[in-house]
């Protein structure tokens, strides 16, 4: 599916027509770089069958966040992000660096323009912690961290127990855990909160 078929993509025909157009009518310089990127980008996209609706999965080479990157046409032009440059295509214009161009489908790799959408470098750091990137994992306590075997009722009940003079040793074996949590719960060393 990959080649020129971008070409056929529904509704954006006419806005790759508006492309050529418009870079046509643009000084020479400029005609060539945006005819052989428009070109080169449309060799790198995967269309599934869904086309307006479906990722566009980006088939070149991508970074280490996994974004599509392709260069710009000469050495001097650098690399883009591929996504940033179908938007470029589609709505025929060049972005400024600071625009940032953000995804609402979360895929990195995705360059089908109608999930795309422009924001700030705020705004993108909002949305990545929106959808729970960039963010570490909250801190748990107690019962809701992953290794807890324990409830706090049972901590509770551990505390009494010691407390009533019953060993380290048989508390551990009747809540199935070692002697040294149980120490560690007895002397507030663990589950402080309770
Ligand atoms: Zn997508």
């Amino acid at each position: 599916m990959m080649g020129s078929i971008i070409y056929k993509a529904g509704i954006y025909n006419l806005k790759i027509d508006n492309a050529a157009v418009y870079s046509s009518s643009y000084n020479k310089k400029a005609k060539k770089f945006h005819g052989s990127l428009t070109e080169r980008f449309s060799r790198y996209v995967y269309l599934s069958k869904d086309i307006n609706n479906n990722c566009w999965n980006w088939m070149g080479a991508k970074n280490d966040c996994g974004y599509g990157v392709i260069g710009r046409g000469t050495r001097c032009h650098g690399i883009s992000k591929a996504h940033r440059v179908a938007y470029e295509i589609f709505h025929f214009t060049d972005l400024h660096k600071t625009i940032c161009v953000c995804h609402i489908c979360d895929n990195p790799a995705c360059v089908n323009p109608k999930h795309l959408f422009l924001g700030t470098q705020a705004d993108n750091v909002a949305d990545m912690i929106a959808k729970g990137r960039n963010t570490p994992p909250p801190v748990r306590k107690g019962e809701e961290a992953n290794f807890a075997k324990l409830t706090e009722q049972q901590i509770r009940q551990i505390r009494k127990l010691s407390k009533a003079g019953t060993s380290s040793r048989k508390i551990a074996k009747s809540f199935a855990v070692s002697k040294t949590t149980i120490l560690q719960i007895v002397n507030h060393k663990s589950w402080r909160h309770v």
